[in-house]
């Protein structure tokens, strides 16, 4: 599927039909994600990254502007296609807080049970959304989803957003409020989506994931795209960053700090791999490196 917006500005109504609030919360945005693509969506906290994606199947309309999904514009449409809110699944922050379901697998399967899925096509469906994220099919389904522990609780939300086959996988800051291990996990979950053919955009934080993660990056300022391109080009570019209000992650900054000493870096600036071969070459070659 291809999401492309173009010339997107949005405002949030202020409760009265009709009437708008004064802040412009996006401001004439326009790009295109295409199928397979990994893209990170970063910037500022209040900057519209959560309200951006709504965007993409229809939660929220632009004031101005188009989204066309697939060359077909959806900007006009009272009512979005099925198809094209179960084609883009969104996993929000804190998803488990609208669990509504007694177990497991009933909270799990309610999206494909809504669009009359044969019932053992459904359960094929659970089983595999199940072993995608590592949560034993006997042992949570009928489990009270909410007395699992945190990092169970989001791998079920996940679940039931991928028991509906999505095309495009958005995830709004998924590693948010969880524990270490947790973290861990989700982090090995998302990085396996890269060659599913599937897009995935990840809205995130942790700058240290999306440079090893995503291959193209969307920046927000102020609700304006500040940044749209590669992730090397992204983090190469200092001002962007500061402008941005962003932490470099640690491999980067590592790697800029060896090409100011003249030092070459034969490998991108991300590639976390790169840099450690890179290391352990120098330091067995002897005399020719030294940590200062
Ligand atoms: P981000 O996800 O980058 O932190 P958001 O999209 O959540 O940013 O918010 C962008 C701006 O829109 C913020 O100023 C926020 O206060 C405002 N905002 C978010 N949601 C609403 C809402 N439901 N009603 C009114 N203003 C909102
Ligand atoms: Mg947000």
């Amino acid at each position: 599927m291809t999401i492309r917006l173009e010339n997107v500005s949005f405002r949030y109504t202020q409760g009265i039909e009709g009437f708008f609030g004064q802040e412009q919360i996006l401001q004439n945005i326009s790009f295109r994600i295409d199928s397979g693509e990994f893209v990170g969506i970063v910037g500022p906290s209040g900057s519209g990254k959560t309200t951006l994606i709504q965007h993409f199947n229809g939660l929220l309309k632009p004031v101005s502007g188009r989204v066309l999904i697939d060359h077909k514009d959806i900007t006009g449409q009272k009512k979005i296609p099925g198809n094209i809110r179960k084609k883009i699944g969104i996993v929000f922050q804190f998803p488990e807080l609208q669990f509504f379901e007694n177990t497991v697998y009933d909270e799990v399967s309610y999206g494909p049970r809504n669009l009359k899925i044969p019932g053992n096509e459904i359960e094929k469906r659970v089983r595999e959304a199940f072993d995608l994220l590592e949560l034993d099919f006997e042992d949570f389904r009928d489990r009270a989803p909410f007395h699992l522990s945190e990092g169970q609780k989001r791998r079920v939300a996940i679940a039931s957003i991928l028991v509906m086959k999505p095309e495009v996988l958005i995830f709004d800051e998924p590693t948010a409020g969880m524990d270490f291990r947790g973290v861990l996990r989700l982090k090995s979950f998302i990085r396996s989506l890269k060659n599913s053919g599937r897009t995935v955009i990840l809205v995130s934080h942790d700058m240290a994931f999306i440079a090893e993660t995503v291959d193209r990056i969307l920046c927000l300022k102020n609700g304006q795209l500040i940044f749209d391109g590669t992730k090397i080009d992204f983090f190469s570019d200092v001002p962007i960053l500061q402008k941005a209000n962003l932490r470099e992650p640690e491999i980067v900054r590592l790697a800029r700090a060896l090409r100011q000493e003249n030092i070459p870096v034969p490998f991108s600036i991300t590639d976390l791999r790169g840099m450690k071969r890179f290391l352990e070459a120098r330091l067995k070659s002897e005399n020719s490196f030294k940590i200062r």
